[in-house]
């Protein structure tokens, strides 16, 4: 056994497991009937990460009651809230857009995240399986606009050496197929997977990205940094995407730390997410105003590269739509009224054809180019 299957093997899976929880029976059952509804994973390096009770590693990982209250409760919520069952023209394969696709490669995790947006199907047994793997793959090989793969689930870096060379290679056989993404969160919460053998398999397989999830400065540990460097150092672009969690990150200060850090490991920030409306992760959520304030505090005050798109799944699979602070305030066929970082107020006078025409003369051309903000 290798460390890594080691430390998953050693996973708390249970209540008796679980770190910093109350010793009252009665919420210890409680507790166990939200297991038994979501399961539970913190594998042993994670665990080993937890300094105490309600700390930004507990939250995202050890179930509360407030997953069953709003399992009862939840009215808006759903278990599926981007309607990812109703994009899968083959099983465990979502086309949402155009050109790409979301493959799920298997529904196992490192650790198991409280506020996942799969919370309906990680940790159960027998959702993907040889078969779903094997239609998902059909499905890219012949439909040719696909170009753009996103190896997802679960975590596909979970698969051993052997099988995901197998699955990597059949996707880079086929001819449409330009680039390969990864979307893990193994780099982050179990560092250990990333080997020398795992590394001389992924470099086989250029271009290749990864896209890892990361929520909090303490989860970039040496030790993460050290897989960091791996992945980097074999010419993988590596990424990162984050939850935006009510008492994990909500806050510019934490958000700046986990931004510059991971830049500093040549991670650039990719997306935060708005947490979606997924039945048992309520208590999680905020406002969309607190992420637009995170960006507005980011923006302009540090390195461009710093900052992510912000970004909300559209409920019901209205996929990813980009928010920004609104930095305009004025707009009309002359000028542009803007205000930059500071909060100064700046005119950019448009150009009005150049051919001596006033703008009088061009005005039904521009008006057509210019909304004005609402
Ligand atoms: C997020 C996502 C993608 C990829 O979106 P990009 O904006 O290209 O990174 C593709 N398919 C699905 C279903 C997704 O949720």
């Amino acid at each position: 056994m290798e460390p890594w299957q080691q430390q998953l093997s050693q996973s708390a899976v249970k209540i008796e497991d679980l770190p910093f929880i109350p010793e009252s029976p009665e919420y210890r059952e409680r507790l166990k009937k939200v297991g038994e509804i979501y399961p539970i994973r913190i594998n042993s390096y994670f665990l080993n990460l937890i300094k105490g009770p309600n700390d930004p590693l507990w939250k995202q990982v050890v179930p509360t009651l407030e997953e069953l209250d709003d399992y009862i409760e939840g009215e808006t919520l759903l278990a599926d809230p981007l309607n990812e069952e109703g994009d899968m023209p083959v099983p465990e394969l979502v086309h949402r857009y155009p050109d790409r696709v979301l493959l799920m490669i298997n529904n196992q995790c490192p650790i198991v995240c409280r506020f996942c947006t799969r919370k309906r199907k990680i940790g159960f047994p027998g959702v993907v399986t040889r078969d779903t793997l094997r239609q998902g793959i059909e499905y890219i090989r012949n439909n040719p606009e696909i170009r753009d793969v996103i190896m997802s689930g679960g975590d596909p870096l979970l698969v051993p050496d052997k099988e995901l060379d197998r699955i990597l290679s059949e996707l880079r056989s086929i001819p449409h197929l330009e680039i390969i993404r990864i979307g893990t969160r193994v780099p982050g919460t179990l560092p250990s997977r990333i080997t020398e053998n795992l590394c001389s398999i992924l470099k086989k397989y250029h271009p290749l990205y990864f896209n890892m999830h990361f929520n909090h400065p303490a989860e970039i540990t040496p030790e993460v940094e050290k897989a960091c460097a791996m992945l980097a150092d074999i010419g993988i672009p590596l990424g990162s995407q984050t939850v935006l969690l009510k008492g994990v990150n909500d806050n510019s200060q934490t958000m700046k730390e986990l931004m510059l850090k991971l830049l500093k490991n040549r991670v650039k920030p990719y997306y935060i997410y708005q947490a979606d409306m997924t039945e048992g992760t309520d208590h999680f959520r905020t406002s969309v105003e607190k992420g637009l304030d995170i960006l507005r505090d980011l923006m302009g005050h540090t390195s461009g590269m710093a900052v992510p798109y912000f970004v909300i799944d559209a409920p019901g699979g209205g996929g990813k739509v980009r928010l920004l602070p609104n930095s305009v305030v004025e707009h009309n066929k002359d000028e542009v009224v803007i205000t930059n970082y500071e909060g100064k107020v700046f005119r950019y006078s448009q150009y009005n054809g150049g051919n001596g025409s006033s703008s009088k003369n061009s005005k039904s051309k521009h008006q057509d180019m210019c909304q004005l903000p609402a």
